[in-house]
């Protein structure tokens, strides 16, 4: 009697998986995402740009592929690590754009996974993973961003609830979120690290504003939000009171990873990009220092790709990417910058057109600086780098 082997379960995983995206992953799904409406975010007041982006969210939302590692009991596709990398592989393979994009899946998720509650799992994953509750992050503040453990957004217990008053900032997209994670501080005598506990609250509850903070290029994608006694049920404290830096720092490892993560973003190939802008000679770019640095950007960006596939094969068997998390974003977001910069001069003055609506390459530009400050800045990953990796003196 023969026996399946774990090789060919997965072969055939691999199999049905392509029989299936090829069945369902709508054309204009396999295009790279232009405008900002090109990618769905979810949550109540969410709107699909398309017929075709509705019907890629929904099936594979069936599927608990929005989530494919996530168990199936809160929404997600139950995978395997092995079986999950296989996914990645046939979506790229076809250019399947992400049928969801959310705070939610790249940060909250994982920090309610290993911290919350089972009654706090089964309330907000499920929510996550069918794109129905969007989530923004209230870490910074006017007074804590590289310091943020000195945050000052005050919360105090009040029988089985607590009262919020404080204000955070920079939060990306807190004017569309319809629940934010937030840290506040719960103890002001403790050290400033002990104090801090991980609340979650529906950003309509009386007492929350949000203020959009303009961009020179117009553009809104940050807000200040303030809270005013906004009243907070006890059940919406993840972990233990003046626990919640643990579970701060564990969070910041996820959003590092997704944005590290954006330097291996599918986006159009910089050597069609150059094509059209300086043509070809004898079958080659015409641009011989061009065509150096696009190989040299490709060849590092493949590299770059790879070592992301096995940093999450690692964390997903449980090693733990801590300063990890801190190279790839680095790596990452310079990566990014760079292939922004190419992009940039390859198009020259056309690089600097402005369209309505459309993220055009000098917005793509000017939004990789601010990679490199979101989620800590690029300084201080270096400065882990140095005392966690290289063991350099303080
Ligand atoms: C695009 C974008 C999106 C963001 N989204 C969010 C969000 O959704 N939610 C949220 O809470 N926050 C968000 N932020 C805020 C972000 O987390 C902070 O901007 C970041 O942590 C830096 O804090 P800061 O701006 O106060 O700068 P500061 O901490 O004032 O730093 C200023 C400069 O000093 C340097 N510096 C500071 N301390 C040191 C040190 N010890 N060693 C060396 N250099 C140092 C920094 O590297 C930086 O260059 C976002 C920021 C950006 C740019």
């Amino acid at each position: 009697m023969t026996q399946t082997q774990p090789n060919d379960r997965l072969e055939q995983f691999r199999h049905d998986t392509r029989a299936w995206l090829e069945q369902n992953c709508p054309p204009q799904m396999r295009e790279p995402a232009v405008t900002e409406s090109d990618l769905y975010w979810g949550g109540r007041r969410a709107q699909f740009s398309s017929e075709a982006q509705q019907q890629w969210f929904e099936r594979m939302v069936q599927r608990g592929w929005t989530v494919p590692q996530w168990p199936t009991t809160y929404g997600g596709g139950g995978l395997s690590s092995d079986e999950a990398r296989v996914l990645r592989e046939e979506m790229a393979r076809l250019k399947c754009r992400s049928p969801l994009v959310s705070f939610g899946i790249s940060m909250l998720g994982p920090a309610l996974l290993r911290y919350g509650s089972e009654a706090q799992k089964l309330e907000h994953l499920p929510k996550i993973a069918r794109g129905e509750i969007r989530w923004s992050q209230g870490y910074s503040e006017p007074g804590a961003g590289t310091d943020l453990a000195s945050l000052r957004t005050r919360a105090e217990l009040a029988g089985d609830h607590f009262i919020v008053n404080g204000s955070k900032i920079w939060t990306s997209y807190g004017d569309k979120a319809d629940w934010i994670f937030c840290l506040v501080r719960t103890d002001f005598a403790a050290k400033k690290h002990d104090g801090i506990s991980f609340l979650l609250f529906d950003m309509q509850s009386p007492g929350v504003t949000t203020t959009p903070i303009r961009l020179i290029s117009g553009y809104s994608p940050f807000t200040q939000t303030f809270y005013d006694n906004v009243k907070v049920p006890r059940a919406n404290l993840v972990g233990e009171v003046n626990q919640g830096w643990t579970i701060a720092k564990y969070l910041l490892t996820h959003e590092r990873n997704m944005i590290g993560g954006m330097g291996t973003q599918r986006t159009r190939p910089l050597h069609e990009l150059a094509r059209e802008s300086v043509g070809l000679a004898d079958g080659r770019l015409a641009d011989a220092g061009l065509r150096t640095d696009i190989a040299r950007y490709d060849m590092d960006a493949l590299a770059f790709a790879l070592t992301m596939e096995r940093v999450q094969a690692q964390a997903k068997a449980g090693n733990e990417t801590g300063a990890l998390s801190s190279m790839l974003k680095y790596y990452g977001t310079e990566l990014n910058r760079r292939r922004a910069e190419l992009a940039m001069s390859i198009a020259g003055t056309d690089g600097l057109k402005f369209a309505d609506g459309e993220t055009t390459l000098a917005a793509t530009w000017l939004r990789t600086r601010g990679n490199s400050i979101e989620g800590g800045t690029s300084e201080i990953q270096l400065n882990i780098i140095a005392r966690q990796v290289l063991k350099l003196p303080s």
